[in-house]
């Protein structure tokens, strides 16, 4: 008998999704998931109305959060599921980043100006819900709906991506000091999709730097990436999640529900929870 099963990335409006919390919901329905995590990116804005409005769809929110992270001069990111997402500390904290967000992206708009490619700071905003969570996707989709890219990866490759002319950090954490901001919250802290970085022996400083969880089944984990993991994971002593991180409609398809994980995976996270409380 099956004990259901979950998606624990998902992205919404609130960051750089194009679907709201209830469009995330109704989808989420339809696969038939018992559980979907919503992650937006340094933002927990669309968690209070997922939670009160999910009863009416029969589908648990998990509350989660995805925070950007570096080592190495990689780009980390990190998951936390479970944190109390009104705790005052944590809250701030995601305020100061969203802050610098707005302050980036003011700069990579600059950037683009020198490359004589004009794009109003109003029209990406515009594509946000709430201004400042605002992010390289929205820039992206922007630089589309102004005709100056065809499509989203082209304003990644020639623009936007680490490499490319316009590119501007974001306010990165340590890998360590984002795991401690989520377990000072309550939560637990989860290395997402490291098959991305490709580099083992940085993933396995990062799995030591806190983390009580990795993100083993992702959309861009190959099957010999999470067979891996998986023995990472045991090595370690992690918890194991996984999630399709989805963004809606606006990156390139929708994967909502195309990594599905056994709900016993859930269960894990809520023991292990209990057993930090005794
Ligand atoms: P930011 O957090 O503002 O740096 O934006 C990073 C986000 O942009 C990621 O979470 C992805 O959603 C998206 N992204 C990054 N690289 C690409 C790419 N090559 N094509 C499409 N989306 C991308
Ligand atoms: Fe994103
Ligand atoms: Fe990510
Ligand atoms: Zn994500």
């Amino acid at each position: 008998m099956t004990n259901g099963y979950a998606d624990l990335h998902v992205h919404t409006k609130a960051s750089d999704s194009t679907f709201s919390v209830e469009q995330v919901l109704e989808l989420a329905k339809s696969c038939g998931l018992r559980a979907v995590g919503i992650t937006d990116h340094d933002t927990v804005d669309g968690i209070a109305k997922a939670v009160e409005i999910a009863p009416s769809y029969g589908v648990e929110i998990i509350p989660g959060v995805e925070l950007s992270a570096e080592e190495n001069n990689c780009e980390i990111h990190i998951l936390g599921y479970f944190m109390d997402w009104k705790n005052p500390a944590f809250k701030n904290k995601l305020d100061e980043l969203r802050h610098s967000r707005m302050e980036r992206a003011k700069k990579i708009i600059e950037k683009l100006a020198g490359l004589n490619i004009e794009l109003k700071l109003e029209s990406v905003l515009a594509l946000t819900e709430s201004y400042t969570a605002v992010g390289r996707l929205h820039i992206a989709r922007a630089m589309k709906l102004a005709g100056i890219v065809n499509d989203i990866p082209e304003a990644f490759r020639k623009y936007l991506g680490q490499s490319g002319p316009a590119y501007v950090k974001k306010q990165f954490l340590s890998p360590l000091e984002a795991a401690n901001l989520i377990k000072n919250a309550g939560g637990i802290p989860v290395m997402a999709h490291p098959g991305v970085l490709n580099n083992y022996d940085l993933i396995e400083k990062v799995l030591q730097s806190g983390m009580q969880g990795v993100e083993v089944y992702h959309t861009e984990h190959s099957s010999g990436t999470v067979e891996k993991l998986k023995m990472l994971a045991s090595k370690y002593n992690l918890l194991i999640t996984g999630g399709s991180d989805d963004h809606g409609a606006g990156k390139s398809k929708i994967y909502l529900g195309s990594i599905l994980i056994p709900y016993e995976y859930v269960e894990n996270m809520k023991r292990s929870l209990k057993k930090e409380e005794k």
